[in-house]
């Protein structure tokens, strides 16, 4: 199972790939994550990539789709994996078609997560992120539910740089859709609503796409096994 969560920051990429992950039980590639994570242990590419995180901007293609393909080839991702944040610009999308392909895999679904501009400046002015999990949490919330750990503002929801995210998004990401509209992958969700309903609009998308059937599980069905229980049919 190969997924591909597309969305404008604030969209709740984060939020709906940690229900696919508990899911799917394959892993979680996030590009912005994982550029947290070398700026927290400084590595050159770190200390490269603070600024432009800082400024909302974008980290070059090069840097990206190199970062993209050591991870598609570690062994986790073997029973699938569930992508965020890449591919932002064409190019990306460009050199990841390449890289499936090398790769003989395919990705399953596109899912998007559809959130009107101005909604998505309400939510990131202001929310707050746990540091260790990378939850995001509404503005005034004092600590993470799960790890009880104090919430830190990311520097990229400052004011300063929120504007320039979407701007960006809107220049160079947008097309990216179309990208994928073209191989007919794409299911457009509406981003509003409670996070429960969206998971189960998510996950009704994938199961109908899965092994081509129309399978589409009962939304309560849908809630229990997002709760972690059981594990669907994979691909064969
Ligand atoms: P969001 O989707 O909320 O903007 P992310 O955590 O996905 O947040 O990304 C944070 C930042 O990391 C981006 O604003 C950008 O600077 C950088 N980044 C992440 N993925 C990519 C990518 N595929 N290409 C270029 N820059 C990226």
């Amino acid at each position: 199972m190969n997924l591909l969560l597309y969305g404008a920051p604030g969209s709740g990429k984060g939020t709906q790939a940690n229900v696919l992950r508990a899911y799917f039980r394959i892993p979680h590639i996030a590009t912005g994550d994982m550029l947290r994570a070398e700026i927290a242990n400084r590595t050159q590419l770190g200390l490269k990539a603070q600024p432009i995180l800082a400024a909302g901007q974008y980290v070059s293609d090069e840097i990206m789709i190199a970062m993209i393909r050591n991870r598609l080839r570690q062994a986790d991702c073997e029973p699938g994996f569930i992508m965020d944040g890449f591919p932002r610009t064409v190019p990306q999308a460009e050199a990841l078609d390449d890289l499936m392909e090398e790769l003989g895999r395919r990705f399953d679904r596109v899912i998007y997560l559809k959130v009107p501009v101005d909604e998505l400046l309400r939510r990131l002015s202001g929310r707050l992120v746990c540091p260790r999990c990378q939850r995001t949490y509404p503005p005034g919330t004092a600590a993470c539910a799960i790890h009880g750990t104090a919430l830190v503002q990311r520097e990229d929801d400052k004011p300063e740089a929120v504007r320039p995210r979407i701007e960006i998004y809107l220049e160079k990401t947008v097309p990216v859709l179309d990208h994928y509209r073209a191989f007919g992958l794409v299911s457009e969700i509406d981003g509003r609503g409670t996070i429960e309903a969206i998971s189960s609009q998510v996950l009704a998308a994938v199961s109908t796409h899965l092994n081509g059937a129309n399978s589409s599980p009962r939304s309560g069905e849908v809630a229990r096994r997002a709760g972690g229980a059981a594990r669907p049919k994979q691909k064969p």
